[in-house]
């Protein structure tokens, strides 16, 4: 039997996972190779942290296969010709990316190949359609959600998903340059993580016992406790997709055999909900594949004259630590800090205060999410950034601006959320807990709280940065509008 190297990249998975599948049917012996490769981008450190488990979990479940995982540092090429050379492989089978710049890198790579005789063969796995095979009837590619949620509905996924590897065959190869997981270093240096395992539990396995508790207890659910951030109302899938731990076809099977066999027209509504979610996800990957400019540029062109300020290092400051004075913004940010994490809800709030209020360049936003969040994910990122901040692509309304009192009053009702994440709050009547600023002095000094000691004065009042921000987005359509005179 010939040997194929199985490239394992953001599909750290068995199952589905098509560049395997191809090795196995063609009786290939798979040899799993992971490459760190410091020029393939940047990681954030919470994503990181994600990774290195993730890639553990990959290893236990390759070893308890029969088989292993080769973790490989350095150029990707370099170190993808050396080990096709040292374990005498005949091919080399990988999942495409669709990340900004994946195309070119493939075709290098492939040119960079191309004197080996390696058999070189990407597979499409991460969504449930390529972005290239989702357009309009012109071939041109969807900006608005609404039909390119039709569309996909009507086309449904790709493929069927494969089944589950099995036994594997044992490599039984020697690469010199394999190292152990932990040479990455790719864990925190500082104990900022420690409760990261609280919360999460990287790898496939873990990804599935996510799927089958959500189905079980919260799908039906869903369309209400889904807005609710107190409530464990979601799937809390995203980083497992992310990483591929488990692939969007796999949920979209596994959710359309649920609904079958649940069969009342509730799970039904609900299952729809939760795809259509499973859909903001392909729809923000079709975005970022056809306009790779919208990683860190606005979709809508007008908003690169935006008039943001420049003397902001402070409030960013105050918002990334969760001090801004805005209980609900507060508790979104230390919960992020504290767990990587953040419900999608508050995600919005926190973005709205500021790229409006605080008149923060949203990419400064985006930034701190790709450093802090588990799911840290580029498609998705720049897209709910800049929905929030208006200039994407079917975005809300620059005009919109949310006003976390009132938002926390209608999802937050009993505040439990804010005093989960911001205990000096802990004892704030129900009546405060979104405004401590409006209490009496008695009631606060009652709950412990002093204000601008030991919590926040609001760092921005909400209703003149609402002003000044509907002014600076009033200057920049004037600025648009002449400069298209
Ligand atoms: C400012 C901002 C930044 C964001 N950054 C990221 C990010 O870096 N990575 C990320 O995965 N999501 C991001 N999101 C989208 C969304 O907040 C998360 O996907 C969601 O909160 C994850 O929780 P869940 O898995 O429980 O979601 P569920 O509600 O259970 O949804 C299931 C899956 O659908 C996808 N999904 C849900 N909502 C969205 C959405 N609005 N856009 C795209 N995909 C969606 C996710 O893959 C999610 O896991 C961001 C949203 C905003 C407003």
């Amino acid at each position: 039997m010939s040997r194929a190297l199985i490239w394992f990249q953001n599909d750290l998975r068995l199952a589905d996972n098509p560049a395997l599948q191809v090795a196995l049917k063609r009786r290939q012996i798979p040899v799993p190779v992971y490459v760190h490769d410091p020029q393939s981008g940047a990681r954030g450190a919470a994503s990181a942290w994600w990774l290195h488990h993730s890639l553990g979990a990959l290893q236990q479940r390759l070893r308890a296969s029969g088989s292993e995982l080769y973790v490989l540092s350095g150029n990707s090429a370099a170190a993808l010709r050396r080990a096709a050379r040292q374990s005498g492989a005949q091919a080399l089978y990988w999942n495409r990316s669709y990340a900004p710049g994946a195309q070119e890198r493939e075709r290098q790579l492939r040119r960079e190949l191309a004197d080996t005789g390696l058999r070189a063969e990407s597979f499409s796995a991460s969504l449930l359609r390529e972005p290239a095979q989702v357009g309009k009837v012109d071939g041109s590619p969807y900006r608005v959600f609404t039909p390119f949620w039709k569309t996909l509905q009507r086309l449904g996924p790709a493929r069927e998903v494969f089944a589950g590897a099995g036994r594997l065959p044992a490599p039984e190869v020697n690469l010199p340059a394999a190292q152990p997981l932990q040479s990455l270093r790719l864990l925190p240096r500082v104990g900022w993580d420690s409760e990261f395992h609280q919360h999460w539990q990287p790898g496939e396995e873990s990804a599935w016992r996510q799927l089958e508790t959500f189905l079980d207890q919260r799908l039906a659910d869903y369309a209400t406790a889904r807005d609710l951030p107190a409530a464990t109302g979601t799937s809390r899938l995203s980083p497992h997709l992310h990483f591929g731990e488990i692939s969007a076809i796999q949920i979209w099977q596994r959710v359309q055999a649920w609904v079958e066999q649940e069969r009342s027209p509730g799970v039904v509504a609900a299952a729809e909900a939760f795809l259509r979610e499973i859909a903001w996800r392909e729809f923000a990957h079709h975005l970022l594949f056809h306009f790779p400019q919208t990683a860190d540029a606005p979709m809508d062109t007008r908003y690169v004259g935006f008039p943001w300020r420049d003397d902001y290092a402070e409030d960013l400051r105050a918002w990334q630590q969760g001090n801004t004075g805005i209980p609900i913004i507060d508790a979104g940010m230390r919960q992020l800090w504290t767990s990587g994490w953040m419900h999608n809800r508050v995600r919005m709030l926190v973005a709205s205060i500021l790229s409006k209020n605080l008149l923060i360049p949203w990419q400064q936003g985006a930034a701190w999410f790709l450093d802090t969040l588990v799911d840290a994910d580029l498609a998705n990122n720049s897209f709910g950034w800049q929905w929030s901040a208006g200039c994407g692509a079917d975005a809300a309304p620059f005009f919109r601006i949310f006003n976390p009192v009132t938002q926390g009053k209608r999802f937050d009702a009993d505040g439990s959320y804010v005093r989960r994440w911001v205990p000096q709050l802990r004892k704030l009547p129900g009546k405060w807990i979104h405004q401590p600023w409006l209490a009496p002095a008695p009631v606060l000094s009652g709950a412990g709280i002093y204000l601008g000691t030991n919590y926040p004065l609001p760092i921005v009042s909400l209703d003149s940065s609402r002003k000044r921000a509907l002014s600076a987005w009033k200057q920049m359509k004037q600025q648009a509008r002449r400069g298209e005179d």
